[in-house]
């Protein structure tokens, strides 16, 4: 499960700390020193980990512990809230047009995920009776489309394809005219992915974003490639201004690293996070809740 490792260590270096009254400079950067550890372990990029460090020690240092509470429970409290705040705070939403529909573009490399979520999340918008349009725009692996109208089939939410002959660009265009046509008030846009991040797909991402003028960007990413995910984040987002990530497959061994850094380092809030391969697997994204679950 991700983040056992972190939890239990975390856990262990607050049991160790024994001051009472104020939280002293030793103590605290005993603590923060395995704090440190843990979450450069756990893949946090080194620089998030360095800030999150520096914050924690200004406000523990000096802290007063109250007689019901032992040190580690008032840092483990510190930690808590930096944590929720580096991961963005409060949850981020989804974006919901004032004159719909909504168009949410998926992008993504190959494998990430990309045409899961968007079936995940056009289940989600129908389970909050929305009607939501799948659009695929992924002409260039194999099987995609088919992929989508699968999924589609067995979601009963409708797919706009036109095969893999016609630019994406101009499927995309078509589909979100068909979508004004049919009353679906939100579009869900499944661009093509690459094995890597290249100038043709950029190109053709940014052409996409150009015709329909996505409400939402999402980048999806693999959490279990770590920092990997958190530099495929920063291009997409230099590129393509990202509105938000979401984070899939935090249901193998990720160690977090990921789901820890993609904020701090882009500026983009992580929207949803999907831990499955099933079509409910995806849920709304909460920073406090993720921190809580880090802190076990
Ligand atoms: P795309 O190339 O980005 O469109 O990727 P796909 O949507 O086809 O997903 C690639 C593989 O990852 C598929 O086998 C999915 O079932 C799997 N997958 C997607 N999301 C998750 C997840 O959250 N957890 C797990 N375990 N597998 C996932």
């Amino acid at each position: 499960m991700a983040f056992e490792g972190l939890a239990n260590r975390l856990q262990n270096v607050f049991g160790k700390l024994r001051s009472k009254g104020k939280l002293s400079e030793e103590d605290v950067g005993e603590a923060l020193r395995e704090v440190r550890l843990a979450l450069l372990e756990a893949d946090v990029n080194f620089k998030v980990v360095k800030d999150f460090i520096a914050k924690v020690r200004e406000q523990a240092v000096g802290q007063e512990v109250m007689k019901s509470f032992t040190p580690g429970m008032v840092v483990i409290d510190i930690v808590n809230k930096e944590l929720t705040a580096l991961m963005g705070g409060t949850q981020s939403k989804l974006a919901r047009s004032n004159r719909p529909p909504t168009v949410i573009m998926m992008a993504g490399l190959q494998g990430a995920g990309k045409t899961t979520s968007s079936g995940k999340l056009a289940k989600m918008l129908q389970k909050q009776n929305h009607r939501p349009l799948m659009v695929a725009c992924d002409i260039y692996r194999p099987a995609a489309i088919k992929q989508l109208q699968v999924l589609g089939e067995q979601l009963k939410v409708p797919v706009f394809a036109m095969g893999d002959q016609v630019n994406p660009v101009d499927i995309a265009k078509a589909g979100l005219q068909h979508a004004k046509d049919n009353g679906n008030d939100y579009v869900i846009i499944d661009t093509a992915g690459r094995l890597h991040i290249d100038e043709a797909l950029m190109d053709e991402l940014k052409n996409v974003r150009e015709a329909v003028q996505p409400d939402e960007i999402l980048l999806v990413v693999d959490a279990m490639t770590g920092q990997d995910a958190v530099n495929v984040a920063e291009s997409f987002h230099k590129q393509l201004e990202l509105t938000g990530v979401v984070l899939t497959k935090l249901d193998g061994d990720t160690r977090g690293g990921a789901a820890l850094s993609v904020k701090a380092v882009t500026g983009c809030p992580i929207k949803f996070a999907a831990s499955g391969e099933k079509m409910d697997a995806l849920e709304p994204f909460f920073p406090d809740r993720m921190a809580s679950r880090i802190l076990g």
